[in-house]
């Protein structure tokens, strides 16, 4: 049986079927800046390169775009901000022109666009990227605009329809928000329409004003209006939506009756994506402030492996990403699959998880498999050694410049991890010197002679021997034996496999440590 054909390839052959054969194909995705951009905001950027990936991968262009829809009206304050009740008295206003609380950029939008725009290139991201309030406050949509002004009619009768529990838009209503210009709010309407580009307004500030949205971008059509818009506007041929944008009467709903109602338009190949959930259970969202960012897990996660997160599992299958001692088994199901790429172990569905693994490379696979370290290992050195730059010395491998790099990397990404994230028993420091704790007289013996000893062991299963050896000869059972080991070196009971850690931490300064014991 042949196996089923990876999910972004599905999408891109509807892309073209659908969509016949073009020049180019526009995928496109966008958000509104209105809080932190999470982990699960970035599963739309991410799934979106898949499809363009895929498309290209049937040789043909494409274009990716992405839009800040920050000319939206400042809803709420989100949890995680500081200064809120200042940026109470920005609700309302456009989104750019909410001050930035964090203090490093020039207003609140670009804040929160930055934070996750500036990691994307890491993951081999690189969409356009279009600015919502450029294109407005630049006029640029003012034939959209009248377009939909005059389509009035039409488009209150979409709305209306799926208006079930709200009033149905009484007739003198006008797809259309107005920035006041005396209060700078979104709390305007229109009370008359030249037909042209002139609208008048009312404000609930008690402003009456006049404007040409030809001239003066203060005026933006509502979200449900200006996304179809912006399909016909950009030639958009495939654009998802997360499950709350594809509720029935959801704005895809909505938005696909209106670019046929007002522009006679099919509107583009739509895919739906389900949540990335915290650990606990839950979507992320603002108002918790239980957020994880891209940042947060490229902190944990090399590139790779934080795409390989997303292409290996389908946009409508909901999946968290684990920060805690669960990260062992993420990198490892990443091995495996780049394992399987490299023919160095077999799978049932070894052209899927070569197609995964292909789609997880942020710019393209490497020539040959890369090593492998363990995360745990990683983690260990770093206890041992505190920075990346000394771990890697003590490497047994012999190591590429590529393995270098990605040893590097992984142990950076270990550092975080300890330092951030590890639960308790994955952290510890090593003993400069004997720390005072009791042990027996056995124990003293064994630990003393295993110091001397060590030196004459080249591998770990030597060191193992003289574990054995040595305890057995002064009558000491095991389990007080590694309990003695732990306590003298990392002042805890227990701790990582002994000989492969002895090793780790090199013979002689054990040598040294076990040798100060005194009786
Ligand atoms: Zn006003």
């Amino acid at each position: 049986m042949p196996e089923e054909l990876f999910w972004a390839d599905q999408i891109a052959r509807r892309v073209v079927k659908e969509r016949g054969d073009k020049k180019l194909y526009t995928v496109a995705a966008g958000i509104t800046p209105s809080g932190t951009i999470h982990i699960g905001n970035f599963r739309e950027m991410i799934t979106v390169d898949l499809i363009r990936r895929a498309l290209e991968s049937m040789g043909r262009k494409v274009k990716f775009i992405y839009s800040w829809d920050e000319y939206e009206r400042f809803r709420k304050v989100p949890a995680n901000v500081p200064k809120k009740e200042m940026l109470e008295k920005f609700i309302g206003f456009p989104i750019t022109e909410v001050p930035d609380t964090f203090g490093c950029h020039s207003n609140y939008a670009e804040h929160m666009e930055h934070e996750v725009s500036d990691a994307l290139p890491k993951v081999g991201i690189r969409p356009e990227f279009l600015h919502q309030s450029v294109m407005y406050r630049g006029c640029k949509y003012a034939e959209e605009i009248r377009h939909c002004l005059l389509a009035s009619e039409k488009i209150r009768e979409v709305l209306n329809k799926f208006r079930k529990k709200e009033d149905p838009l009484p007739e003198t209503w006008h797809p259309l928000h107005i920035f006041c210009e005396g209060c700078k709010k979104d709390e305007a309407w229109v009370t008359a329409y030249d037909g042209k580009y002139t609208v008048n307004y009312e404000c609930t500030c008690g402003h009456n004003g006049k404007v040409n949205f030809k001239e003066k971008g203060i005026v933006k059509l509502p979200w449900r209006v200006d996304w179809p818009m912006r399909w016909h506007y950009e030639k958009v041929d495939c654009e998802g939506g997360g499950k709350d944008h594809n509720a029935p009467g959801g704005s895809i709903d909505t938005g696909q009756e209106i670019l046929k109602a007002v522009y006679s338009e099919q509107p583009p190949v739509s895919f739906m994506y389900d949540f990335v959930i915290s650990k606990s259970g839950g979507k992320m969202a603002k108002s918790t402030g239980n957020l994880v960012r891209l940042v947060d897990v490229l902190e944990v996660y090399l590139p790779e492996v934080v795409r390989f997160f997303f292409a290996g599992t389908k946009p409508m299958k909901e999946f968290s990403i684990p920060m805690d001692a669960e990260v062992f088994k993420a990198y490892e199901d990443f091995y495996q699959t780049e394992r399987i790429y490299f023919g160095k172990t077999d799978d049932q569905r070894k052209a899927h998880w070569s197609r995964v693994y292909f789609m997880s490379c942020p710019d393209g696979p490497p020539k040959s498999m890369p090593i492998q370290p363990a995360f745990k290992h990683c983690a260990e050195l770093i206890n041992i050694y505190r920075e990346p730059a000394e771990a890697i010395k003590h490497v047994k491998e012999k190591l590429s410049k590529g393995d270098a790099e990605r040893y590097l990397l992984l142990l950076a990404c270990a550092k975080n991890w300890i330092e951030k994230y590890a639960p308790e028993e994955y952290r510890f420091e090593l003993n400069e010197k004997v720390p005072s704790v009791e042990l027996s007289d056995k124990q003293r013996l064994v630990l003393r002679e295993l110091g001397s000893k060590l030196d004459g062991a080249k591998t770990e299963e030597d060191v193992v021997e003289l574990f054995t050896t040595i305890s057995r000869k002064h009558d000491l059972d095991t389990k007080s034996f590694f309990k003695g080991a732990y306590q003298v070196l990392i002042s805890r009971e227990n701790g990582p496999r002994l000989a492969p850690f002895i090793m780790a931490i090199g013979k002689e300064k054990v040598a040294k440590l076990f040798g100060q014991i005194r009786n």
